[in-house]
């Protein structure tokens, strides 16, 4: 039988495996059930007749990155290998946002499906993706198709708090063994992700002295400090906004480095009657594929030393929390163009490109990895809010175009 046509006839399997997923809530933060997860992924994995190796990130690293250690991290790789030239490498995350508000699909750990729609945290994002790309595994197995290249896959965790302790870590002890990444979501249906922006977060404290309000000047008012700071700040948001800073996607949509001033401000100060001794904000910088992580972080330094220069007698630090590269890959390259082939075949209409505003773990591979990576898998909707879901009908096509690319050569 036709790979494809298998996915279509078993589709309740994966539909069975995306509720099984749904229903271990592995919300993140703080990182739950973890391994349970990757317990139930390693032995499908094993069905197939894959090598598997679970990997726990050790609790120094986890320490390391503020994340909790009592909740640990593990990362899995299965392998495929059919003795061809090439490897491509599969990526998702299994970890989930948490979960609020008034479900009325269930609840968002119930994996209802109704109407031809399946609901749940995660069904969108992406454990839809995951149940996608074990039926086209399965599909190949199963019919006895052996893939155009050796297969890689990983399963990880950690991405919806930047990807550090899973995508990233993997790559960075090595463990990532391939000549290309898919990265199974940043873009669907019609769409094959070439990209994402990347991101910098920085947290600004400005050190006073608190005193009494009755004699604030044996104090120094970081409060009125940060004000200044902030006030100074302006002309950079001025900068990034103009013509020339414009990065143009594949789309032909224009979009420009922007700047977030405090999304979190605060600070000691919580009485009426005292000086303020400490302030703290935070910057939210995004950075479109045009620009460099490093670069985008001097000229923002240099944009808060300046205005610093303004405030009298201002102290303070500046700390990073969030670094994300931005990436993308050339459409004309052989990967791209090989996923885009599938999707056409698959979806039956014309394919584009896309780069996307918010981040996924392709930078790793791309960036750190140094390999060609996409993105493309499930598309959900109301992702991260109350009642994501997905189609059943597009998790079967998702997995349909994974397995016809798996089939052809690169
Ligand atoms: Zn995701």
């Amino acid at each position: 039988m036709d790979p494809l046509a298998y996915i279509e006839r078993n589709q309740a399997r994966m539909v069975e495996r995306l509720q099984h997923m749904v229903r271990l809530p592995t919300t993140n933060p703080p990182g739950r059930n973890y391994q349970e997860m990757v317990g139930w992924l390693s032995r499908c994995c094993t069905e197939l007749g894959m090598k598997v190796a679970i990997h726990r990130v050790a609790d120094s690293t986890v320490e390391a990155e503020g994340a909790d250690p009592s909740f640990p991290r593990l990362n899995l790789l299965a392998r495929w290998d059919v003795g061809a030239p090439r490897t491509v490498h599969f990526n998702a995350h299994y970890d989930v946002v948490p979960a609020a508000g008034n479900w009325r699909m269930g609840g968002a750990f119930e994996a209802k499906v109704s109407a031809g729609w399946l609901y749940g945290r995660g069904s969108g994002d992406m454990k839809g993706s995951i149940a996608a790309l074990l039926a086209a595994i399965e599909a190949l197995v199963m019919t006895r198709s052996t893939p155009a290249f050796n297969m890689e896959c990983s399963f990880t965790a950690d991405e919806e708090t930047g990807g550090r302790l899973g995508a990233g870590h993997i790559v960075r002890e090595g463990l990532v063994n391939a000549d290309y990444a898919v990265v199974c979501e940043g873009a669907s249906a019609t769409k094959v992700g070439l990209g994402h922006n990347g991101v910098l977060w920085l947290e600004v404290r400005i050190r006073g002295k608190s005193a009494h309000a009755s004699s604030p000047d044996q104090g120094v008012n970081a409060f009125e400090a940060m004000a200044g700071l902030v006030h100074y700040l302006r002309p950079l948001k001025k900068g990034l906004a103009a013509s020339s800073r414009r990065y143009r996607d594949f789309t032909g949509q224009v979009r420009n480095p922007t700047v977030n001033i405090g999304g979190v401000f605060k600070g000691s100060g919580q009485k009426v009657n005292t000086v303020p001794g400490d302030a703290i904000f935070t910057v939210d910088r995004r950075i479109p594929p045009n620009e460099s992580l490093a670069h985008a972080e001097a000229e923002l330094r240099r944009a808060i030393g300046k205005a610093a220069d303004r405030v009298p007698r201002i102290r303070y630090t500046v700390r990073p929390i969030l670094k994300i590269d931005p990436c993308v890959m050339d459409a004309e390259h052989a990967l791209p163009r090989a996923l885009a082939r599938s999707v056409r075949h698959v979806r039956r209409g014309a394919t584009g490109f896309r780069v996307t505003a918010g981040f996924t773990d392709l930078h790793y591979f791309i960036e750190d990895g140094g390999m060609p990576g996409i993105g493309y898998g499930v598309g959900g909707q109301r992702v991260h809010g109350t009642d994501e879901r997905v189609r059943v009908r597009e998790l079967v096509q998702t997995a349909r175009t994974y397995a016809h690319f798996m089939l052809r050569d690169i």
